[in-house]
Order: structure tokens, then sequence, then C-alpha cells
């Protein structure tokens, strides 16, 4: 994916219903441009490279590379919506060992059991990478988890690798956006699409504000209201 195209994106429901010669795109243009006065909000995001000799499934081996490379197409992706993810750190997390009675629970409580409450950032999104789990990944009491070995269907249009799709997937979530199985649309279940509309920007605008990093004059947050409440559990895919 690249920059022309969101901006495809942007453009394509008024295209395929128009049909229009170029010189209707003017509209668009002149919209994508007032759009860009739309302020900024940047949540700052602390990435974790799941460690775990006793667990090979939660360790991943990603690099920090990747995780920046990554977070590039995020950007890209939530552009849409003028939302930044600043990465805090990325930090090497180890996991906690599990014990006998996690073992029996579901696997989403028993992955969150097992990533450490000191290690995670209280002011910003927590995201976790480990090796395998069994949805592509997911939200749940306010950490998202994503692994590294995610597959996706290719639709039209569509992202070029699975992680930042899933990863954008999964912060759609944070931000309290359900999903929408529109096969072409960020919150369809297991593609790669990744359109936002309108009524998704705006929702997912007012969560994000409570995230975003206190400005430089060192003015406080004062919404900055926790994310735990909130679960988005995937059977499958994502
Ligand atoms: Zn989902």
């Amino acid at each position: 994916m690249n920059l022309p195209g969101i901006f495809r994106a942007r453009c394509a429901v008024f295209l395929f219903i128009a049909s229009a010669p170029c010189g209707m795109c003017e509209p668009v243009a002149n919209a994508v441009r007032s759009e860009a006065k739309t302020p900024v909000i940047i949540v700052p995001v602390r990435v974790h490279l799941v460690q775990s000799k006793a667990t090979p499934a939660m360790h991943t081996t990603m690099t920090e590379a990747d995780v920046r490379r990554i977070f590039g197409k995020v950007n890209m992706v939530w552009s849409q919506a003028d939302i930044s993810f600043e990465i805090e750190s990325i930090v090497r997390t180890e996991a906690a060992a599990v014990s006998p009675e996690l073992d029996a629970k579901e696997e989403f409580t028993r992955v969150i059991a097992m990533i450490p409450k000191a290690s995670l950032c209280t002011t910003a999104l927590n995201v976790c990478y480990v090796k395998e789990v069994k949805p592509n990944g997911f939200f749940h009491r306010g950490l998202i988890v994503v692994k590294e070995t995610a597959s996706l269907q290719t639709v039209e249009g569509g992202i070029d690798e699975p992680l930042p799709r899933v990863t954008s997937h999964e912060i759609g979530h944070a931000l309290r956006l359900a999903h929408r199985q529109d096969r072409t649309n960020l919150m369809a279940s297991g593609t790669t699409g990744f359109s936002l509309n309108d009524a998704e920007i705006k929702a997912a605008r007012e969560i994000a504000a409570k995230f975003q990093k206190p400005t430089s004059s060192g003015a406080a947050q004062t919404d900055s209201t926790p994310i735990s409440e909130i679960s988005f559990n995937h059977s499958n895919p994502e």
C-alpha cells in the first residue's frame, strides 16, 4: 500500500457511483484539502515484543525494524482519520508462566494473563506481538494482541501485508469500533481492506482524543479514560 492507495480509497465511492470524468474529482480534491486542516491526534503506543522460552507460541522473533515498518503503514491507514500513532517505546516483554488453572481458561484470558501488568504503559495503547494465537489478533481487557503469523484474504485495493492491517484493525477495536463486514473496509474480519467511513472516523477520533499525547506546553490530559473495560474477542480469524 502507499499514499496514493489511500487517496484512491477515499475517491473510490465517488468514482464508482458517478463514473465521473476527471474534472468531477474536483469536489473530492477540495474535500481532501479541507480534511487536511483537521488536527492530527497523536496517540502514544508501547509495543511489546513478547518473549518466552517456555511457551514458543508466545515468543515473537520480530525485530524493532519490523515494528517501525508496520507502524509506518498503520499510520498511513489511520491518516484517513487524521490519527497518528507514535511509538513511545518498543520493549521485549518476558511472558509470565501460565498457572495450571489458567491453562484451562480460554485463550484470550490466558494470553492476556501472561503479559505482566508492570510492563504496560498506562498512558499509551499497548500492542503485544506474539508468535501464534488462534485468531490473527484480538483486543481484550485493554490490550491489543497480534500474532506474527497472521494471514488475510486479499481484497481489491487492500494493504500489501497482513501485520499492519491486523494491527490497524485491532487499534480500531481499541478505539471502540465494531465490525463492519464490507470486505474492503478496515473493520471487516480477515481481509486486507483498510477503508474507514465518516461515522467510524468521527467515533475513533473521539476515543483517540482521550489518549492523545500531552501538548508540549505540558497540559495534562483531562480525560484519559482507561479502555480496559472494552473487549472485542475474535473467535475467527481476527
Ligand atoms: Zn475484529
